[in-house]
């Protein structure tokens, strides 16, 4: 085989089964070679993990085959809508790298899907229905059985006209008439037995005020909208497999009408792909906003929601959340994603980004004895051994030191290689260092670690290379900072809450998912650091710096530990 055939071969076995469709229509000429999408979401919440998933794909594909993408934003039911969620929608897509073409809203074709709906009556494929949604849902039948025809059904068409106008006009209550379309009540696809496409709510939009009064029910915007639009690939979720049939129907019904019709070589394809489930998590907008509302987390961006804000905040990169769907990948099977594999494309991330800075959690102070009273060393600690560009900073040595409560033991067992009396550990970018003993209070509880150092031992001397089994973080009393510390854990304290339907969600969530410390210390040259900095704490892990910390209050959030222990720790 020739090297550019297989070139091609481990090119196309690349491709996930989407592209290979796309490149199937290109290949076949479909809309004269546009490749059109969007990436559709309700201004009903902020977006999660999921939709980015969703994001990478629609904005990707137009990427990758030299397309268009558009954002547009479903908003159907302006009872759930705020503006609000336009704006954090527009922010987190940014933030994730991307640019939409142009920004639509399916309430921009209020009008036009009214007169689409208009021409449907007047062809008797809709009609005005005066049941109740539970008669109509009574009469539904199921897949196996056919439904009953609504007794509204066969109603003169200038009957249903003039309902239609009614239902927009404020003259008729929220769930006293519907408009249906009038397809096949004994359709096997149970989304053919008359949809529901029209019902009324009188609740102001937030763009189109009170102009309407009857709104389009999601299958009668969202194939519509794609078409007025130009979309060629309308990538969607599984759960909307079923209702494709009625997206084709509705878009030929929409090429019939002269006033609407586009050019007949276009037409837009729906395509649908499995979803983003994260384990210890909730996906579902219902559930997220209950959890902000019922201020069981500290907001859309509190860094334990699996939401684009959230994560961002918490410090994960972009480009880490796009490792991890890269990841996944696409299919048409529905599958439970785990965390940790979320967690390990972060650490992955910013093994390569974070700077290196040190902090002490729970500290105790450790002084050198030998060490000169007043004597301060500058030590050089590199920002990032991953990194030779990111340069490196200096920090100062001194006698009295915090070093972590728990490198210390005063009886340790034989593998314990931190501090403990008569073992010799290195004081990371400083000296070997060996352990004198401690003083403690009558509780027992220690308050001080004593030690001595040995002059000849500091980094980067050439005689330096005595080897001792520990290396330890600390940070000179008089020379580092306060900081309040946010450690974080998963939000749920089972794998997959969705899954628990016996149970109210709120009764899952872990309740140790958030512990802060407050008597924490980092290095000074953090406090010069934006909001939002990806750091290591020495030895402990990835760090960000919060959106509220300033320099006379600094708060620091846990991104993730530097190994995945999480397994451990819940089994003990
Ligand atoms: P909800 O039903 O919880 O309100 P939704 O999932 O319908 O939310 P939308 O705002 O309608 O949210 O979604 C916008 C786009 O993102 C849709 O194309 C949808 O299919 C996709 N999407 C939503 N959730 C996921 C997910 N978990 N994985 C992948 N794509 C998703
Ligand atoms: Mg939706």
């Amino acid at each position: 085989m020739t090297e550019k055939k297989e070139e091609e071969i481990i090119e196309k076995k690349s491709l996930n089964f989407i592209e290979s469709a796309v490149e199937n229509d290109l290949k076949e000429g479909k809309n004269h070679g546009k490749i059109q999408t969007r990436f559709p979401p309700e201004p009903n919440g902020y977006l999660h993990i999921g939709h980015a998933k969703a994001i990478c794909l629609d904005f990707g594909l137009a990427q990758k085959y030299g397309g268009i993408c558009n954002l547009r934003f479903d908003d159907t039911n302006p009872v759930k809508e705020d503006v609000e969620y336009v704006d954090s929608i527009m922010e987190d897509i940014q933030w994730l790298g991307f640019q939409w073409e142009k920004v639509y809203y399916a309430s921009d074709y209020f009008q036009q899907l009214w007169d689409f709906a208009v021409e449907l009556i007047k062809k008797d494929k809709a009609y005005v229905d005066e049941q109740s949604a539970e008669e109509i849902a009574k009469q539904k039948g199921t897949p196996t059985q056919a439904g009953v025809e609504s007794p509204y059904r066969n109603r003169p068409v200038e009957e249903s006209l003039a309902l239609f106008q009614k239902m927009n006009s404020g003259e008729i209550e929220e769930g006293a008439m519907v408009l249906r379309a009038k397809i096949d009540m004994a359709n096997p696809n149970m989304h053919f037995r008359d949809p529901i496409i029209y019902r009324v709510i009188k609740h102001p939009h937030h763009r189109t005020g009170d102009t309407w009064k009857a709104y389009p029910m999601y299958d009668f915007a969202h194939g519509q909208s794609d078409y007025f639009e130009g979309v060629t690939h309308s990538l969607c979720t599984l759960e909307f497999e079923v209702h494709r049939p009625l997206y084709d129907y509705l878009v030929d019904e929409l090429t019939q009408i002269p006033s609407l019709a586009k050019d007949p070589g276009y037409r837009p394809r729906q395509i649908e792909f499995n979803r983003l489930n994260l384990t210890y998590s909730v996906m579902s907008k219902r559930k997220l906003l209950t959890l902000v509302k019922e201020g069981l987390v500290n907001g859309w961006d509190d860094p334990r929601m699996p939401t684009i804000s959230g994560f961002r905040r918490r410090g994960y990169s972009p480009e880490s959340i796009h490792k991890f769907i890269d990841k996944i990948g696409y299919t048409k099977y529905e599958a439970l994603n785990d965390i940790s594999l979320l967690e390990a494309a972060v650490r992955d991330d910013l093994n390569k980004r974070a700077t290196r800075i040190s902090a002490v959690l729970d500290p105790v102070k450790l002084i050198i004895t030998n060490y000169p009273e007043g004597k301060v060393e500058e030590m050089e600690a590199i920002n990032n051994p991953e990194d030779e560009t990111a340069g490196s900073h200096f920090i100062e040595f001194s006698r009295e030191l915090w070093m972590e409560r728990d490198d210390f033991m005063e009886n340790a067992p034989k593998k314990f290689f931190r501090m403990t009396p008569g073992q010799e550990v290195r004081l990371k970018n400083a000296y070997i260092v060996k352990c004198t003993g401690c003083k403690k209070d009558e509780n027992g509880v220690v308050t001080e670690v004593y030690c001595e150092y040995d002059p000849n031992t500091k980094s980067g001397m050439s005689d330096s290379g005595r080897k001792v089994k520990g290396t330890l973080h600390w940070l000179s009393c008089a020379h580092c900072v306060p900081a309040e510390v946010r450690l974080y854990d998963r939000l749920f304290k089972v794998e997959n809450p969705a899954a628990e339907q016996d149970k109210d969600f709120r009764e899952l969530l872990n309740p140790d998912s958030l512990k802060v410390l407050t008597n924490c210390y980092v290095e000074k040259y953090a406090v010069g650091m934006k909001p939002f900095s990806y750091l290591q704490f020495q030895r402990i892990g990835y760090f960000n710096i919060d959106r509220d910390s300033t320099p006379e209050n600094l708060i620091f959030n846990r991104t993730v530990g530097l190994k995945d222990n999480w397994g451990k720790i819940s089994n003990k």
